[in-house]
């Protein structure tokens, strides 16, 4: 099967998201990566700004989900604090967690959008299952050997293909 690596929009952070056009297009579910999408890998508390925008957004009657391939305690951390659904080691680029999550919330693919840092988890992974994806930039360049291998690849494709242009924005 022929990977697609280019996320359907590419926007700075989580708060350059155009949450509006979202809704505007059946959109109810968020997806959220957590490690450099809402914070920093070091972080252990959330920011008080990511705290307002999921906030703001579950008023808007989005459901909140994490998916992180990070460790259980660093995601129950976060999960917990802001009373929403989380799935640690989720294993992205796998399936295996978005059929979770459709499968547990009963809900379509067309509802849902995933956002993340990385085109090798988060980008691939939500456009095998023909999830909405949003790519943004990573919050620090401090990464774990694994994230370090992966934007290696990441740089290399982003060479080779047009798929995005760093810094160069959607919207
Ligand atoms: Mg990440």
């Amino acid at each position: 099967m022929k990977r697609n690596y280019k996320p359907t929009i590419y926007v700075k952070d989580i708060y350059s998201i155009n949450y509006k056009k979202l809704k505007d297009n059946h959109i109810k579910y968020l997806l959220f990566d957590l490690d450099n999408t809402i914070c920093d890998n070091k972080t252990k508390v959330l920011p008080v700004k990511a705290y307002d925008l999921f906030n703001t957004l579950k008023k808007e009657n989005f459901t909140i989900i994490i998916i992180s391939n990070s460790w259980y305690f660093r995601v129950r951390r976060f999960t917990k604090k802001l009373k929403v659904q989380g799935y640690s080691f989720a294993l992205k680029p796998f399936t295996n967690v978005y059929k979770k999550i459709i499968k547990k919330n009963n809900i379509n693919i067309q509802e849902m959008a995933a956002i993340g840092d990385q085109i090798y988890t988060d980008i691939i992974g939500a456009n095998k299952m023909n999830i909405t994806s949003v790519l943004v930039d990573r919050i620090s360049n401090k990464e774990s050997i694994l994230t370090k291998i992966n934007r290696i690849r990441e740089n290399q494709l982003l060479k080779k293909r047009a798929i995005i242009r760093r810094g160069v924005y959607d919207e």
